[in-house]
């Protein structure tokens, strides 16, 4: 068998590395900021009611432009939007990457603040999108200022913020994403994965989207919605955007099945949504007692917590794993990331992390 080093592989690719968290079939499956909770009964008949109507007529290609999708889409996210707005994709991922297909790619630039999502860079490589990076202020915030200061130092094509982060679960102030966007004359692109996690009351980006063309707000069914399998990610941004982003995406891109599982699931937004207040209650748990146990955790908006104070992450990570717990070693040192789950599965993680104390051992 040949390895990768064998293959005509472009230059910029070699060297590189895959997404790769671990997908291991464990009882506690904390580590990717899935929701935990299945998807109501009576959702999921109508689900298969959907697909089956779908099945039907599967020998036709799908509505290309995702019509009844991105009414469904604009009525969930409300603030006045338009289906003209909205634009759909596999997954916020394929969004990412058809964002960076029609605005970045060769010659051109786009920059981020790590720690961030793992993906940002691996799409912007996988586009020929030089990856340039900007440090964050204390505790993982980004200042207007930092921010600006990065952007007049760098000039790059397109702006990425993760608001609330992942994996710090740090908010992003409105104010730094306006001054960004004044700051540039690129892209702003706001990865908004976690939103239905921020506290009631808090401001979407999507409140900054009149009159600024070049900001782009993406959301995903994969988190809040219990939608992960189903890959359905979307944006929210000025019509113009999406004329762009037709440009490059392939067509047909969401099939018959996407379109009817996502159209069914989001007709029952509330039902969908019920165990969002559940998740967040389980966060501040997490928050609250965590450090109870001698670890530091980072304030957080998202359904996850990084802690630190951990002497040996990945010793500890490993001891979780024996006790059947995958939880996340995002590569900060001495932290780790947990997702907040069911009561009962933030219980058990909590009991394990308390036997093995900041020391990881027993
Ligand atoms: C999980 C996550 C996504 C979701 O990606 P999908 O392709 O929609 O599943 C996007 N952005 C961030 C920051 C995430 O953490």
């Amino acid at each position: 068998m040949a390895s990768l080093s064998d293959l005509p592989i472009r230059d910029d690719l070699r060297g590189q590395h895959p997404y790769g968290a671990p997908q291991q079939p464990v009882r506690y499956a904390l580590n990717v900021n899935e929701n935990t909770h299945p998807i109501p009964e009576g959702v999921a008949r109508h689900i298969v009611e959907s697909l089956a109507r779908a099945v039907l007529t599967v020998n036709r290609y799908p509505d290309r432009e995702f019509t009844e999708l991105r009414e469904e889409l604009a009525r969930y996210l409300g603030h006045e939007m338009t289906p003209e707005q909205i634009w759909a994709a596999n997954g916020s991922n394929e969004i990412i990457q058809q964002t960076l297909q029609a605005f970045g790619g060769p010659g051109r630039s786009v920059l981020g603040f790590p720690p961030s999502y793992s993906m940002h860079p691996i799409i912007a490589a996988g586009t020929g999108t030089r990856w340039l990076m900007a440090e964050r202020d204390a505790d993982y915030a980004i200042s207007p200022e930092t921010a600006v200061a990065a952007i007049e130092a760098q000039r790059p094509d397109l702006v990425f913020f993760c608001a609330p982060n992942n994996p710090t679960g740090t908010p992003v102030a409105l104010e730094t994403i306006e001054a960004a966007y004044e700051a540039s004359d690129g892209i702003v692109f706001v990865d908004e994965a976690y939103a239905e996690f921020m506290p009631a009351g808090a401001p979407s980006a999507l409140t900054l989207l009149p009159g600024r063309e070049r900001l782009l707000v993406s959301r995903t069914m994969s988190k809040a919605f219990a939608f992960a399998g189903a890959r359905l990610g979307y944006l929210a941004a000025d019509p113009a955007v999406t004329d762009a982003l037709r440009l490059v995406r392939l067509p047909y891109h969401l099939s018959a099945f996407t379109q009817a599982a996502s159209v069914a699931a989001l007709q029952h937004a509330p039902e969908m949504l019920a165990m969002v207040d559940d998740i967040a209650g389980q966060r501040d748990r997490l928050l609250a007692e965590l450090p109870k146990l001698g670890f530091r955790a980072f304030d957080s908006w998202a359904n996850f917590v990084l802690f630190d104070g951990v002497d040996d992450p990945h010793a500890t990570f490993l001891a979780l794993l024996e006790r059947d717990i995958l939880i996340r070693d995002v590569g900060l040192p001495g932290a780790l990331r947990v997702t907040a789950g069911t009561a009962a599965e933030t219980s058990y993680f909590l009991e394990a992390l308390a036997e093995l104390g900041p020391g990881g051992a027993h």
